[in-house]
């Protein structure tokens, strides 16, 4: 895992790496990079505004990237 900063959703296409979000219920989504910007553009407020499907709170999540094996 490098030590690369991960504020911005550019910065998961940057590295190429996956978001991981992971509720405070325990629901754990990644979402793949190449789909990360499609999703929330270049803005993170939009990731913690996200509703949870199972818990249906909003901006309870953790984001994380998620280490990519290259092949
Ligand atoms: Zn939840």
């Amino acid at each position: 895992m490098s030590t690369a900063r991960f504020e911005t959703t550019m910065d998961y296409a940057h590295h190429r790496a996956d978001m991981r979000i992971v509720c405070q219920c325990g629901r754990t989504i990644n979402v793949p990079f190449a789909d990360v910007l499609k999703l929330f553009g270049g803005l993170p407020q939009a990731i913690t505004r996200l509703k949870c499907k199972r818990c249906f709170k909003r901006g309870e999540v953790k984001v994380s990237p998620v280490p990519t094996v290259r092949r």
